[in-house]
């Protein structure tokens, strides 16, 4: 009998059975693929992520083979705002999570998965717990009250547990099997295609929205770097009619500069990408189970913070079951306050916000009016991208005692940029799907 079984051993399994092992609990992991191994995903990991992984003790291992940063340049329609998440911010954040707010780092890196999850199961092995790879879970186990009490794996073997935790991914087996619905379901969602080049110098990373397209560019593992483009769904068909060429239009469009980069580089892999995602929430917590990681909630990943939340979930789960498990409180109440920290007003409102920038609607005058006033004012530029990055609340920067950036002296002030030249022009050519073949256009 196990005090906890975890499903999935990537970022949020292997992570939340590293903390309950450490509490001296006996965890069993298991997932289904074998490691090293790589999932579909891009790997941008900001400051908290980096800092759950320090406390996790991974980071000296990461920082090792991956190049560290701490300044990101994000650029909209031209207008470039180069700036970091402010310690204090993400001491204050970690202190309102978690009551303790040690191993803080300002880096971020951007580490291929292969490299990130097999460091993250060996670390849960080294903490005690207990792991089998290449392993089905198939069935969960409950008793006569409904409460699951373990699982059955594909090979027949069956394991009991106090707790089954769910860190099975978005598609999570768990929550199908306990038929847990998504609620809150947001179908408008980016498409997005990546690869790895050589040949370009380690940088600090950079974000590009320019209309509806984005791209980022982030210096990796074995000295390559990652270039990603996304834009809305509904262009997804066009792009992907021709994913090399588009992706190299779409660059082009977007920054002439990272363009040329691009094009003078060597594309060492081949091009990954992918059209659905969705966002969702589900429900987190019943008898016996909980979720942690994207099983839980998944949503578009034009911020580009799924592992981040993953590895925060993993720590709040882990407190929730110790709370419970060392006797500190019952297990509804330890259950009800990890779901109340991860469904709090301020992460809905970053909930809502990056399922609106994950439209991918044109930038508006008044919100390229806010980039441009940003300019100069460092402070300000540290704030919004620690906002835009779940790190400081969206309802903070955008809230009205903050309106001195729009003030008219700072309107006025910002009418310089090339970006406000033509812009009702500029806005309508935005609108226009750059990848529709022209007789298709003309057909419309
Ligand atoms: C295109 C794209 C780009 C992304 N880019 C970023 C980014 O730059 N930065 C970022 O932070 N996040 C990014 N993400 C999000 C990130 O990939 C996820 O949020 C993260 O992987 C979630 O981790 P997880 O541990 O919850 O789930 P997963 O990584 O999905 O792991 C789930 C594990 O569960 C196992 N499993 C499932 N069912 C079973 C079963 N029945 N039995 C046994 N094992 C099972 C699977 O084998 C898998 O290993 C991106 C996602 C996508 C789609």
């Amino acid at each position: 009998m196990y005090n906890a079984i975890v499903i999935g051993a990537r970022c949020a399994g292997a992570a939340v059975g590293t903390h309950l092992a450490r509490q001296g609990l006996r965890v069993l992991v298991v997932d289904r693929s074998r490691f090293p191994s790589d999932v579909l995903s891009t790997h941008f990991i900001w400051p908290h992520g980096a800092s759950y992984l320090n406390r996790l003790g991974v980071l000296d291992q990461v920082r090792a083979v991956t190049p560290a940063h701490t300044r990101v340049t994000v650029v909209n329609n031209g207008i470039a705002l180069r700036g970091g998440i402010p310690e204090e911010l993400l001491r204050n954040q970690f202190r309102l999570l978690h009551d303790d707010d040690s191993g803080i780092t300002t880096e971020y890196f951007s580490v291929r998965r292969h490299v990130l999850d097999g460091m993250l199961v060996d670390n849960a092995v080294r903490a005690g717990v207990e792991f089998r790879e290449g392993y089905t879970v198939k069935e969960l186990l409950r008793d006569e009250d409904g409460t699951v009490v373990g699982i059955k794996g594909r090979d027949g073997t069956v394991e009991h547990a106090q707790v089954v935790i769910g860190a099975d991914g978005r598609n999570s087996f768990v929550a199908r099997a306990l038929g847990i619905a998504k609620s809150d379901e947001r179908p408008r969602c980016t498409y997005a295609y990546w690869s790895y080049f050589s040949g370009i110098p380690d940088c600090e990373a950079q974000i590009h929205r320019q209309g509806r397209l984005g791209m980022a560019m982030a210096s990796t593992n074995h000295g390559q770097t990652m270039v990603l483009t996304w834009g809305p769904s509904e262009w997804a068909a066009g792009f992907r009619a021709d994913v090399e060429g588009n992706f190299h239009r779409a660059l082009g469009l977007i920054s002439e500069e990272a363009a040329d980069t691009v094009a003078r580089a060597r594309r060492e892999e081949r091009f990954y990408g992918t059209l659905d995602q969705a966002a969702f929430l589900r429900r987190l917590h019943g008898p016996g189970w909980l979720l942690v990681g994207d099983a839980g909630s998944f949503k578009d990943q034009c911020t580009a913070l799924g592992i981040t939340h993953a590895l925060r979930d993993a720590e709040l789960a882990a407190e929730a079951v110790g709370r419970w498990l060392g006797g500190e409180t019952d297990r509804d109440t330890a259950m009800a306050g990890y779901a109340a920290k991860r469904r709090s007003q301020t992460a809905a409102a970053y909930y809502d916000y990056v399922c609106t920038l994950a439209e991918m609607k044109p930038l508006r005058h008044d919100e390229l009016q806010l980039f441009a006033i940003l300019r100069g004012n460092q402070a300000e530029i540290d704030r919004f991208i620690a906002t835009h990055v779940d790190v400081a609340p969206v309802s903070e920067f955008f809230d009205p005692s903050n309106v001195f950036l729009l003030n008219d002296t700072a309107k006025e002030s910002s009418r310089d940029h090339g970006a406000f030249a033509d812009f009702e022009a500029t806005y309508r050519e935005h609108q226009r799907n750059p990848f529709l073949r022209v007789g298709a256009e003309v057909a419309r």
